[in-house]
């Protein structure tokens, strides 16, 4: 039977020491020293490396890339279940070496990146001993990418690059840029003069590039790839995010329903109150339902490709960013005036919930995506009546058992009892 929703047991077992180490080791280390693995000082360095090593042991570092990759092969629907359990843990992705915005960066380098290339800035992002950040949206215009014009002109050996980017997720602290240019793809050291990183925003960089030289091996794929490079970047990051919403809305749902059994109010426990158990019984269904569809894409890739399954991984894109809006919502909501505190994970949750609707596209973008792809399989009906006009399916039908009332009076009989009361009833 093909139909199965269980975990095979050795991953399952996998998946339960995840569990317990994020819990016992990852949860805390993240209450102590928040991005602890960005963290110069030598002693957390240390922990970090330590807690990394475990995983090492595990077999379970940097397990994103695919096989064809020099990955490990795992799989989109197995790390679609250990995903759902890190993203719970802020800390979870960089001790498990699968942090964006390098993951994205590392694939581009994987798929086009020459041995040099791979040798110098692949493997060392993988170790973490090097991170990047990625540089593709523009002030003037995001959505669309017929809109930037950031560029490189090539000048002798080497490219300049002009341009300015903003959004650029960790460009502060990145050890290389990736630049997405009208002409291609290029790698920039952030060291590189002509650099210029903006004061504001502090985490999402405007990142001014003036004159900015490279040698001509800092290119990554070929001239005029730029495009076929950030559809390769974005289309796994954005089944991965969706893979760790949903372990964001399992915790607001854990939360919401620990709370509902915990308070009273108007001589009930809240969790009594129809309006509550509402709350609860939908976020339920929506988290399931966006769980089944996240694994059903991440199944589809691995069967397929991709490309191929561009659909439904947009599809899911806007889906989990809706699904975390309302579940993180209700979740804040049943906790009354603590929720809107920074004294649990849920303020915080409910007003990232918007950034899931906007980065790697917004969702209108991919709305529009699934329509026009979904419509793709249909053609318009001819004459005035859809395919499904009843009366003209009734004379289809009638055309089929002509024979068979030929045969059979009694059946034509009755038949036409049937059909008297279907025109008397389309007369009313
Ligand atoms: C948390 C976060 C991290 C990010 N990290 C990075 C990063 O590391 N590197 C990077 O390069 N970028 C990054 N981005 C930027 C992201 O890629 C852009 O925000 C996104 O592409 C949208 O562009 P924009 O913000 O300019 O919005 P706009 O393109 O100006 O869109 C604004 C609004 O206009 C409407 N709209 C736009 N296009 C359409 C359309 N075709 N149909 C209908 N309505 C439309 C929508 O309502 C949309 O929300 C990040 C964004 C966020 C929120």
């Amino acid at each position: 039977m093909a139909w199965d929703f269980s975990t095979e047991p050795e991953w399952q077992e996998k998946l339960d020491w995840v569990q317990r180490f994020c819990d016992d080791e990852v949860e805390p280390l993240g209450h102590i020293f928040p991005h602890a693995a960005r963290l110069p000082d030598p002693k957390v360095r240390e922990l970090v490396r330590s807690l990394q090593q475990q995983v090492k042991d595990q077999g379970l570092w940097a397990l994103f890339l695919d096989e064809e990759l020099g990955g490990p092969g795992l799989g989109q629907l197995k790390l679609a279940l250990l995903n759902e359990i890190l993203g719970r843990y802020p800390a979870a992705p960089q001790l498990f070496g699968a942090a964006a915005p390098d993951t994205g960066n590392i694939e581009m380098l994987a798929a086009y990146g020459t041995e040099e290339q791979k040798e110098r800035w692949m493997v060392p992002l993988l170790n973490q001993e090097m991170f990047s950040a990625y540089s593709m949206t523009e002030p003037q215009g995001g959505s669309d990418p017929n809109l930037f014009t950031t560029s490189a002109m090539r000048d002798g050996d080497e490219w300049v690059i002009n341009g300015e980017k903003w959004f650029t997720s960790a460009g502060r602290v990145a050890d290389i840029l990736f630049v997405m240019c009208t002409n291609g793809m290029f790698v920039v050291p952030r060291e590189t003069p002509g650099v210029e990183i903006m004061p504001e925003p502090r985490t999402h960089n405007h990142i001014k590039y003036t004159d900015v030289r490279v040698p001509l091996d800092h290119l990554l794929g070929p001239e005029d790839g730029a495009k076929v490079l950030a559809q390769k970047r974005l289309g796994g990051g954005r089944i991965h995010h969706a893979m760790r919403t949903i372990a964001q809305c399992k915790l607001a749902f854990d939360m919401m329903c620990e709370r509902a059994l915990s308070r009273e109010s108007h001589g009930n426990i809240i969790a009594e109150h129809q309006m509550v158990q509402q709350k609860i019984a939908e976020s339920y269904a929506s988290i399931n339902m966006l769980r089944l569809y996240v694994l059903e894409t991440a199944w589809k890739i691995d069967n397929t490709s991709t490309q191929e399954t561009r659909t439904d991984i947009a599809a899911v894109k806007f889906t989990m960013a809706r699904v975390l809006r309302e579940v993180s919502f209700n979740a804040l909501h049943i906790h009354g005036a603590l929720g809107t505190t920074d004294l649990t994970p849920l303020q915080a949750m409910y007003a990232a919930a918007p950034t899931m609707g906007i980065a790697d596209g917004v969702d209108e973008v991919h709305t529009a995506t699934v329509a026009r792809r979904v419509l793709k399989g249909y053609t318009p009906h001819e004459g005035y009546w859809p395919t499904e006009y009843l009366p003209a399916k009734r004379e289809q039908a009638w055309a089929k058992f002509e024979p068979k009332f030929a045969a059979d009076p009694e059946l034509r009989k009755t038949a036409e009892g049937w059909r008297g009361y279907f025109e008397k009833r389309s007369r009313t």
